[in-house]
């Protein structure tokens, strides 16, 4: 309550804001995920590793935006290439040499060949979707259960349930999340755990014995929605065995890994291909942009037609440009050895921290994304999360770190998203607050 108490004086030009912000605007926000209790944080500006709120408070940037902010804010090549672009004209929904050469480069990433543009995480998901149902002809889709792949109906399915909801895990129930989903699409949804790739292949079988087989499998190859999970020894190849030989198409959702945990997201770090890849966030240098990238064949449905894959604003100029800056002078292999370095040192810094006072918890990262998993013991999937995850901890960990100049993403899935403007100086004093914390916690 102290440290609630703390933050919320500190942030009185955001209590005024947020009493006309709500006479127009539904509580205040602009999307629910930008929702805080008592009230949100109106921001003013950021540059470089920091944000600036309306109350004139200065944070270390660790949120970045849900992480899409790799670059860092106000990045000044990405402000070039914006400010470029504009001049020349910001859209026509006709193709130009930025969309071509962004695709190549992302093909050389991630070894795919073929790629399209949307404008979110969201988007790209639903168009991936569509495109595996139209490869396969078939209806049924599985995601990982808890996982998060956007806001439209066939992936808002079984993401957050509570643990007693959770029952025998070979036969997870597929759950809405939040009203407005359609009954009839919800079964066409099937969670599997993560970690288990017998329990996928039981739960695909059952579902040919049905006459259902499944089109797709869509997961994180590292999951990033449940702090970071990632995959065991020999699950990934797993998976991709079974999916395989089971017809499906294997779409590895890369929203939040693409470009972040390194330069060809998970599907490079962890050495599996999939058949389909999704990206946003961290690919159009802070400005709204998603691509779909996947094989061949895959993408073969969409240049027949037979799939449509379209939107206004797909390949807007100034996102495509701006993404084009991003990949070729942004994030260079300089950026990915400076993410390395600060990860490392922001993970041994923690992992001090929980020795020291014997915290439940561990540091656990790759490229530019870490976080501290609150859990006595190792989190492997979604319901050793729900056992094991400790909400309370995680908002303490997040006022101490507010009320320290250090903003970090909210919510207790979480995790910490670097940028090249960030530095050692940013780093330590992450550390700093999560000692304050551990040590006032636990003394
Ligand atoms: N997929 C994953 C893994 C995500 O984490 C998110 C958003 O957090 C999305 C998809 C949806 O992206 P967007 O919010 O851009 O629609």
């Amino acid at each position: 309550a102290k440290e609630s108490d703390r933050l919320d004086a500190k942030l009185v030009r955001s209590r005024e804001m947020y009493g006309k912000a709500r006479e127009h605007l539904c509580n205040g926000v602009a999307s629910s995920y930008q929702l805080r209790d008592p009230w949100p944080i109106y921001v003013d500006h950021g540059e470089g590793s920091r944000v600036w709120d309306v109350d004139g408070n200065e944070y270390y940037d660790f949120h970045n935006g849900f992480g899409a902010m790799v670059q860092g804010h106000a990045n000044p090549v990405i402000g070039e290439a914006v400010n470029k672009r504009f001049a020349k004209g910001t859209h026509f929904a006709l193709p130009d040499e930025d969309d071509f050469v962004v695709a190549g480069e992302l093909s050389e990433r991630f070894g795919l060949p073929k790629w399209r543009y949307t404008n979110s995480g969201s988007e790209s998901t639903m168009d991936a979707i569509r495109i595996a149902r139209a490869y396969t002809h078939r209806d049924p889709i599985m995601k990982i259960f808890g996982s998060y792949h956007g806001h439209h109906d066939a992936v808002m399915i079984s993401i957050a349930e509570d643990y007693d909801k959770i029952g025998d895990r070979l036969h997870l129930r597929s759950l809405p999340y939040g009203a407005g989903i359609p009954a009839a699409t919800i079964p066409l949804t099937v969670p599997v755990p993560f970690n288990d790739a017998e329990a996928l292949e039981h739960r695909i079988v059952e579902m040919e014995g049905e006459g259902n087989a499944p089109a797709c499998l869509i997961m994180e190859a590292c999951l990033m929605n449940m702090s970071i999970v990632p995959p065991e020894p020999g699950y990934l190849e797993a998976v991709r065995d079974i999916t395989t030989r089971h017809g499906m198409v294997l779409i590895f959702d890369e929203v939040k890994t693409g470009l972040t945990i390194g330069p060809g997201g998970a599907t490079k770090l962890f050495g599996v291909r999939p058949d389909m890849v999704t990206m946003a966030k961290a690919l159009g240098g802070g400005l709204p942009m998603g691509a779909i990238g996947g094989t061949e064949e895959v993408m073969s449905v969409v240049e027949s037609g037979e799939v449509y894959q379209v939107g206004t604003y797909s390949g807007n100029p100034l996102c495509v440009a701006a993404a084009r800056a991003n990949l070729e002078k942004v994030l260079t292999p300089d950026a990915y050895d400076h993410f390395d370095h600060l990860n490392k040192r922001l993970m041994d810094g923690c992992t001090e921290v929980v020795h020291r006072y014997g915290f439940p918890g561990y540091a656990v990262g790759f490229g530019a994304k870490g976080c501290v998993t609150f859990s006595p013991h190792k989190i492997v999937d979604y319901v050793t999360f729900r056992q094991g995850q400790r909400s309370d901890l995680n908002q303490l960990c997040w006022l101490y770190a507010m009320n320290r100049g250090v903003f970090m993403t909210p919510g207790r899935e979480e995790e910490w998203t670097l940028s090249v403007a960030h530095d050692d100086k940013a780093c330590d004093a992450y550390i700093n607050a999560f000692a304050e914390m551990a040590h006032d916690l636990m003394s």
